[in-house]
C-alpha cells in the first residue's frame, strides 16, 4: 500500500493532559508515528510518469558502527526538503544504503578478529535502527549495500565492458604508498605528503596496477563546470583546478652536436622561450641515459637519482624547499635564437606531469629563478615590468622585450605569435595539458570488489567470461595487514581456468577502489532489485538525475568527479541518456563543538541516541536545523538544544490546549476586522517567507525563525480579548494559524506535528496535504506607516490607510499629540508628502 489515505483506529489516537509535564510524550509519539509511516508505506516511491519526479539523495554512509551528529545533520537537511517536495506535489525518491567495502572493515578484523562481512553487516544492523529513530522518510525497501555480490556483480561487468573500449587498462607505475594502510593511494588520497585516512606519511613505491582513463573525459568534465548552476561554486572550483587544463606549445629542443637526439617539453609560456637559459630533465627521463659521457658521468647520475627517489613525489614539487640539480655534460639548443644552453637533471621536474622535461625561464618563472640562483645561471627578462617592480620572477603582463620577433607584443599575443611560428616551421605544436592522471582504482585489500580479470600463460590477460559474474570475494582469508593482497594466499581464489582456453589461470588478486561502488549506487537505487542488469533503463530515465544531492565539502573532488566520470562513461555504453548524476548540490558544513570537530580523541562527541532518548528525534533534527545555514559549520550548544525543544512543547502546549475549539472552528477564515485582517497577514507572509527560505535559498534556519515568530504571534492574538470580533471568525483565525504552523513545521520536526495533525480530528497524514500557499488576497497591506518630520528631525510615526489622500495625511501629520509641540509656535512654510514612506514638515526660522 503506497499512501493515499489512512483511518487510524481510535485507540492509537493518544490521550494527553497539557498540564500533566514539562515535556510533550515524545517517545510515545515518535514511535508510533515510525510505525504508522512504516505499515502505510507511505514513502515507498513508484514511477509515475503522469507526475514530477524529485530524486532527493543524501551521500550514503560507510557503516562504521554509530551515526554521528553530522549524520544527523545532513539526513535532517535530506529529510526536510524530501518532505517539502512531496508537500509540493512531486513524486519523490529518497533512498538510503551503505558504502560497506573498505578499510576499517579489514582493519577491524586485524585487531578484534572478526569477520570484516560480520562486522559490517552488524554495524548497518546497528545504524538502520538508529537511523529509523531519526523518522527520516526513506524508501527503506531501496536500501542498496555495496559489498553485496549481487551489487559489485555490475561493476564486474561495466570493467569489462571498460576494458574492452580501453577505459580500463593495466600498467606499472608510481604510486603513493601508505606503509599504514599498505596500500595504494590515489593521489586526490594524499594530502600534504599524507594519507587521507590514517595521516601516515606516503611513500612512492613501483607497482603495476589497474587504471580507469578518467582523463579520456578530462575536457567534457571541465565543460560541464559550466553547465551545472545548482553546484557551489567553490566546488566547481576544486574540480576544475583538478582538472588543471592548460593551453601552450610542445616542441623540440635538440641536442648540441648530436641533432637526432631531442628533449621535447611543454611549456604554457611559450611567448617566454627568448628568455631560456637552460633546460631540465626529470631525473627518471629515458633519454638521460642516452646523453651520460663517460663512467664519472654515469656515477653521478646514479648517486643522484637514488638521492632523488628518496623524497615522495610531494615533497619534490613543494614550493617552499631547496631544488637539488645536477649539471650533466650535453647541451641543446635554443630554437628560437639557436643559441646553447646547459641541461641538467633535477628533483623539480617529474616524468608523469608533461613531457618530463622543461625549458627553463627564471625570469619569468618562480621556481626556474630559484633554481636559476641557487646554480648562478643568467636570468633574461622577457617582458617589462611594470614601474616600480621589485620582485624575483614576473609573471604579470606587458610588453615583449629581449624577444626577437616577439618584441613588442603583449603576453597573449606574443603566445599565438610564438606557437604560430613554431608550427610553420614544423618545430612544434599547439597543446593542451591537463593536471588530471588517470585513477588508479588497484588496492591491494581484501574488503573490495575483486577485479574480475585472470593471467594466463597462454592468452595474457583475459577478462572473466559474463556468465561467470559476480566473481564473489571468498570468506575464508588470513589478515595480518601486513605485504600485498591478502587475495593472493587464497588458493581456491587465485587458481582458477582461463576462460579462453580452459587451462590453468591466475586470478587478480587486488580489489576495486571503493570510490568505484559510490560512482554508481544513485543509479542502482532507481531499480534496486533488477537481476538482469546494472540498473533498468526505464527506471533511472524517470528518475535520474538526482535532483538534488546533499554531502560533505571534503567529497568536493574525489567521489563528485569519480561519479560524474563513471555516469558518462555508463551513457557511452548506452546504457543511461544523462550528461551528469547530479543536478544540485549542497554541501553542508561540519558539526563542531568548543571549536574543533566533534571527535572520539577530542572528547566532544555528543551521540544522537542518547539526544534522542532525552529530548526526541523532532528536537534534534529541528536544532540541526536550526542553529546555521546548511553550508555553515554548526557549533554544538546545550542551550540551543534546550530551546529547540521548549519550542516544540510551546507548540504542543497550545494545539493540545485549544484542540476541542479548533476541531469545531470554521475551515475558512475571512476576517472583517482589522485585528484578524492584520493576524492573517502574519499567517500568509510566514508562507511565504518559509517557503522561500526553503526552496530558492536553502535557509531552513530563517524559515525556522518565521514560523517561531509565528507561533509567538498566535499566543498573543489568542490571549487579546477581540471585544469587536465576530467569535466565528476567531476560531477560524486560530485554526488556520495553528493548521499553517503545523504544516510548515512539518518535515522539520515529523514526528510531533503528524501527531498534533491527527490530535485536530484529521484522518489523513500531514504530509499528504499539500505544502500551504500564500493568499495573495491576504498579503495585501493596506496599512503603512509613516515617518513624520520636522524640519529634517523624526518626530513621530503615523499609521494610515493605504490611499490616504494627501491633504488628510498632512492635517493627521500636523494635529499628531508629538508632532504639535514642535509646531505649535512657529509658521508652517510646507508639508511634503512621500507617499507611504514619509512626511516633511518644514517650519520657517
Ligand atoms: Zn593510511
Ligand atoms: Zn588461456
Amino acid at each position: 500500500m503506497a499512501g493515499g489515505d489512512f483511518t487510524p483506529p481510535a485507540s492509537s489516537l493518544l490521550k494527553f493532559d497539557p498540564m500533566s509535564s514539562d515535556r510533550y510524550p515524545f517517545r510515545e509519539i515518535e514511535a508510533k508515528w515510525q510505525r504508522i509511516w512504516e505499515e502505510r508505506g507511505q514513502f515507498r516511491a513508484v514511477e509515475d510518469p503522469r507526475r514530477p519526479k524529485f530524486y532527493c539523495l543524501e551521500m550514503f554512509p560507510y557503516p562504521s558502527g554509530r551515526i554521528h551528529m553530522g549524520h544527523v545533520r545532513v539526513y535532517a537537511i535530506g529529510d526536510l526538503l524530501a518532505r517539502f517536495k512531496r508537500m509540493r506535489g512531486f513524486n519523490v525518491l529518497h533512498p538510503m544504503g551503505w558504502d560497506a567495502f573498505g578499510l576499517p572493515a579489514e582493519n577491524a578484523a586485524i585487531e578484534h578478529g572478526v569477520h570484516p562481512a560480520i562486522w559490517t553487516y552488524e554495524n548497518i544492523d546497528n545504524m538502520r535502527g538508529q537511523l529509523r529513530k531519526l523518522g527520516i522518510s526513506y524508501d527503506w525497501d531501496r536500501e542498496v549495500t555495496t559489498c553485496d555480490p549481487a551489487y559489485y556483480k555490475w561493476e564486474q561487468l561495466i570493467f569489462i565492458r571498460m576494458l574492452e573500449r580501453g577505459l580500463a587498462y593495466r600498467r606499472r607505475s608510481t604510486v603513493n604508498w601508505c606503509p599504514s594502510c599498505q596500500t595504494v593511494l590515489a593521489n586526490e588520497q594524499v594530502e600534504a605528503g599524507r594519507c587521507w585516512r590514517c595521516d601516515s606519511e606516503v611513500t612512492p613505491r613501483e607497482i603495476d596496477g589497474w587504471f580507469f582513463k578518467i582523463t579520456a573525459y578530462a575536457d567534457e568534465l571541465l565543460e560541464w563546470c559550466d553547465k551545472l548552476p545548482g553546484w557551489p561554486e567553490r566546488v566547481l572550483t576544486m574540480q576544475r583546478n583538478w582538472i588543471g587544463r592548460s593551453e601552450g606549445a610542445e616542441f623540440d629542443l635538440p641536442v648540441a652536436g648530436r641533432p637526432e637526439l631531442k628533449v621535447r617539453v611543454f611549456t604554457t609560456r611559450p611567448d617566454t622561450a627568448f628568455g631560456m637559459t637552460y633546460a631540465v630533465l626529470a631525473p627518471e627521463h629515458p633519454l638521460v641515459d642516452r646523453l651520460i659521457a663517460d663512467e664519472d658521468e654515469r656515477r653521478a647520475v646514479t648517486a643522484f637519482r637514488a638521492e632523488v627517489a628518496r623524497q615522495s613525489e610531494i615533497e619534490r614539487l613543494a614550493a617552499d624547499r631547496p631544488k637539488r640539480g645536477l649539471r650533466i655534460s650535453a647541451r641543446v639548443v635554443n630554437p628560437f635564437n639557436n643559441v646553447e644552453i646547459p641541461l641538467f637533471i633535477a628533483d623539480y621536474v617529474l616524468m608523469g606531469y608533461g613531457t618530463g622535461s622543461i625549458m627553463a625561464v627564471p625570469g619569468e618563472d618562480q621556481r626556474d629563478w630559484e633554481f636559476a640562483k641557487q646554480h648562478a645561471l643568467p636570468i633574461i627578462e622577457t617582458v617589462q615590468r611594470p614601474p616600480g617592480w621589485v620582485g624575483e620572477a614576473y609573471s604579470g603582463d606587458g610588453l615583449k622585450i629581449n624577444s626577437g620577433f616577439l618584441d613588442g607584443l603583449t603576453v597573449a599575443a606574443a603566445k599565438r605569435r610564438a606557437i604560430d611560428w613554431l608550427v610553420e616551421r614544423g618545430l612544434g605544436v599547439a597543446k593542451v595539458n591537463y593536471r588530471l592522471r588517470d585513477w588508479g582504482i588497484s588496492r591491494q585489500r581484501y574488503w573490495g570488489a575483486p577485479i574480475p580479470v585472470l593471467y594466463c600463460d597462454k592468452d595474457g590477460v583475459v577478462p572473466e567470461d559474463e556468465k561467470n559474474l559476480p566473481v564473489v570475494l571468498p570468506r575464508d582469508v588470513q589478515l595480518s595487514g601486513k605485504g600485498g593482497s591478502p587475495l593472493a594466499d587464497v588458493a581456491s581464489f587465485v587458481n582458477a581456468r582461463c576462460p579462453k582456453c580452459g587451462g590453468k589461470a591466475r586470478r587478480e588478486t587486488d580489489t576495486m577502489d571503493t570510490f568505484v561502488e559510490s560512482s554508481w549506487y544513485f543509479l542502482r537505487y532507481c531499480s534496486p532489485h533488477y537481476e538482469r542488469g546494472m540498473f533498468e533503463r526505464a527506471a533511472a530515465e524517470y528518475w535520474m538525475p538526482v535532483d538534488q544531492y546533499i554531502g560533505g565539502i571534503e567529497h568536493a573532488v574525489l567521489h563528485l568527479l569519480y561519479a560524474r566520470f563513471y555516469t558518462k562513461v555508463l551513457r557511452d555504453l548506452d546504457m543511461v541518456a544523462v550528461d551528469e548524476p547530479f543536478t544540485a548540490l549542497l554541501s553542508q558544513g561540519m558539526v563542531i563543538k568548543d571549536g574543533a570537530k566533534m571527535s572520539k580523541s577530542k572528547g566532544n562527541v555528543v551521540d544522537p541516541d542518547d539526544l534522542i532518548r532525552t529530548l526526541g528525534a523532532d528536537t534534534a533534527r529541528l536544532f540541526s536545523l536550526f542553529a546555521a545555514p546548511p553550508e555553515k559549520d554548526l557549533d554544538w550548544n546545550d542551550h540551543g538544544v534546550e530551546g529547540a525543544s521548549r519550542f516544540l512543547n510551546r507548540v504542543w502546549r497550545f494545539v493540545i490546549a485549544h484542540a476541542e475549539d479548533l476541531k469545531a472552528a470554521p475551515a475558512t477564515a475571512a476576517p472583517t476586522t482589522a485585528a484578524g485582517t492584520a493576524f492573517r497577514r502574519t499567517v500568509h507572509e510566514t508562507i511565504a517567507k518559509a517557503t522561500q527560505d526553503i526552496e530558492r535559498d536553502f535557509h531552513f534556519n530563517t524559515a525556522i525563525s518565521a514560523v517561531m515568530e509565528l507561533v509567538n504571534a498566535l499566543y498573543a492574538f489568542e490571549a487579546a480579548s477581540h471585544d469587536d470580533m465576530p467569535a466565528g471568525e476567531r476560531a477560524a483565525l486560530l485554526r488556520e494559524a495553528v493548521e499553517t504552523t503545523l504544516l510548515l513545521l512539518g518535515p522539520i520536526a515529523p514526528h510531533v506535528t503528524e501527531e498534533l495533525w491527527a490530535q485536530l480530528g484529521h484522518t489523513e497524514s500531514l504530509f499528504s496535504r499539500p505544502w500551504p500557499e500564500a493568499d495573495p488576497a491576504a498579503l495585501v497591506k493596506n496599512e503603512v506607516t509613516l515617518v513624520v518630520q520636522v524640519d529634517g528631525k523624526v518626530r513621530s510615526r503615523l499609521n494610515i490607510t493605504v490611499g490616504t489622500p494627501e491633504e488628510r495625511i498632512q492635517r493627521l501629520a500636523l494635529a499628531d499629540d508629538r508632532v504639535q509641540p514642535w509646531v505649535r509656535e512657529r509658521a508652517v512654510e510646507r508639508v511634503v508628502v512621500v507617499a507611504n514612506r514619509l512626511v516633511n514638515i518644514v517650519t520657517r526660522a
